[in-house]
């Protein structure tokens, strides 16, 4: 089983400089490498393989002789992680790879030579003990470790450690809740509770937009300017901060709570290029919150099952299966014409995605893959039993 732990480290100031040159080289070479793949590519139709990218470090180390300040496994990370964020988008999972700018997230990883002294402190190849603040045991081997600092100026340290323990066996026999994510309220489940949606940037909308605005009006390069720019990563920060902790409360209760989670599939990435939502889905999370309950339930040999959208829907009657047909978005409560029933609409989503995911059990189209991690079947537009079924490969995210 893979854990991946995030700890917060204290460089002292020489350590700081060493690190701001390393963050410095790794973006340099991404940069120079998406440049020299372009071209390539441009020229010969064929991009640069990691192989590739990493036979022309030498050449380029003696160039440019700062280079070969940073460790070359540092260097060559960077060559395997662009190379992979190529496969990425040729594979429709992730947008083209971007240049990296110095005043976004800086990140280096070093995929081996990293030490845990004393439980405070972390060695990094060149660069040397950092103080660290360690708030768990980290068991098993450490694979990769990634350091980064924040646009806010905070250095963190996220170490993936491989153990000898295996995943438990997922069981499926216990209560289901089905959960369906909204706007005013972020979740509403089966069993009839609401959990309100905090909306955080919404909260903290006039003091970024203060703190934005009175960045714009400093002079660029200027020492007020670097003290603006800070405020305005603290304050983005702090709702960050904000809605990760709510989210994880809320999941791990929910979790804890009930044997199998369903929820509505989402397909965010198709409602966020609405621009009047996709900041409102960004705010409450969505995406975070489903992850989050995917590893957790994973991890505590629960089920995880994503419903078809199209079955799952807020028009269907929970009671008869009676499909309404009208259902304007305002209208909160509503009368089955069928059988009478008074629903409350996302109540009703909510049991809709329970009763799905308990076809899918019972119909036997939930399969328990090795890892523990529930498998969805997709590919269905309405019936359960009769649609084929692709199955997906399990995914776990350690967090
Ligand atoms: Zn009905």
């Amino acid at each position: 089983m893979l854990t991946a732990t995030k700890i917060r480290l204290y460089p002292n100031a020489a350590q700081a400089y060493k690190l701001a040159k390393a963050f410095g080289c790794a973006r340099w070479y991404w940069n120079n490498s998406l440049a020299e793949t372009q071209k390539v590519y441009q020229e010969t139709g064929k991009g640069l393989g990691q192989f590739q990218l990493n036979a022309r470090l030498p050449q380029l180390k003696a160039e440019i002789p700062w280079l070969g300040e940073t460790h070359s496994q540092v260097l060559q990370s960077v060559s395997l992680h662009l190379s992979r964020a190529f496969v990425n988008f040729f594979e429709r999972r992730a947008k083209y790879p971007q240049f990296k700018n110095k005043h976004r997230k800086q990140s280096i990883q070093y995929p081996q030579g990293v030490k845990v002294v004393d439980g405070c402190k972390v060695f990094l190849p060149k660069i040397g003990h950092i103080k660290a603040v360690i708030h768990r045991d980290l068991i098993g081997k450490i694979k990769t470790v990634t350091v980064s600092k924040d646009p806010s100026g905070k250095y963190f340290a996220s170490i993936l450690c491989e153990n000898d323990e295996v995943q438990p066996e997922v069981n499926l026999h216990g209560k289901v809740l089905g959960i369906d994510v909204g706007l005013t309220e972020l979740a509403i489940t089966s069993d009839g509770s609401k959990f309100a949606n905090p909306k955080h940037v919404l909260k903290a909308q006039r003091n970024l937009k203060r703190k934005q605005q009175s960045l714009s009006r400093k002079v660029k390069g200027s020492n007020t300017r670097n003290k603006a720019r800070l405020l305005v990563a603290k304050a983005h920060e702090r709702v960050a901060n904000a809605r990760q902790d709510y989210l994880h409360k809320l999941s791990t209760r929910l979790v804890n709570e009930n044997q199998v989670i369903a929820v509505e599939d989402l397909h965010i990435k198709g409602m966020m290029k609405n621009h009047k939502l996709a900041r409102a889905i960004g705010d409450a999370g969505w995406g975070a919150f489903t992850k989050m309950l995917k590893y957790k339930t994973a991890r505590s040999g629960k089920g995880y099952i994503e419903v078809n959208r199209f079955f799952a829907s807020s028009k269907t009657c929970s009671c008869c299966l009676h499909a309404q047909a009208q259902m304007p978005l305002d209208i909160r409560t509503w009368t089955c014409d069928q059988c009478g029933t008074r629903h409350d609409r996302d109540i009703n989503a909510a049991i809709n995605i329970c009763n799905e995911a308990q076809r899918m059990i019972a119909a036997g189209m939930v399969v328990t893959a090795n890892g523990g991690a529930v498998s969805q079947a997709k590919g269905r537009k309405s019936s359960a039993l009769l649609a084929p079924l692709k199955l997906e490969a399990p995914s776990f995210t350690a967090g």
